[in-house]
């Protein structure tokens, strides 16, 4: 098997992986719905990483392989886990306050 064919092999494998991980996959940042894969990045060592790239924000978003592999599919899309950054509210205990000293 050439290179070529390899690397056509390994691409398919990790888009229909995608595919049917994410049937709506889009960009977390900007909703856009055409993403490049990057299947020859590597992560950190030992991290076997598939990267998509947003084609029109450039966001980068990474899954780890053997974990997508292995996740029941399709993975359901929870919207309301990233919305746009916000305030805490008071209720958020945990943010120092200002004392207006600093
Ligand atoms: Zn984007």
């Amino acid at each position: 098997m050439s290179n070529v064919e390899t690397f056509d092999k390994s691409f398919q494998e990790l888009h229909d992986l995608l595919k049917e991980s994410f049937p709506e996959l889009e960009c977390l940042r900007c909703g856009y719905d055409t993403m490049y894969l990057m299947p020859n990045v590597a992560g950190l060592p030992g991290l076997p990483a598939i990267t998509i790239v947003c084609a029109r924000c450039g966001h980068i978003e990474m899954f780890h392989r053997e974990v997508l592999r292995s996740a029941s599919k399709p993975i359901p899309i929870e919207k309301e886990s990233h919305g746009v950054l916000a305030p805490l509210t008071e209720s958020g205990a945990s943010v120092p306050k200002d004392d207006g000293n600093g």
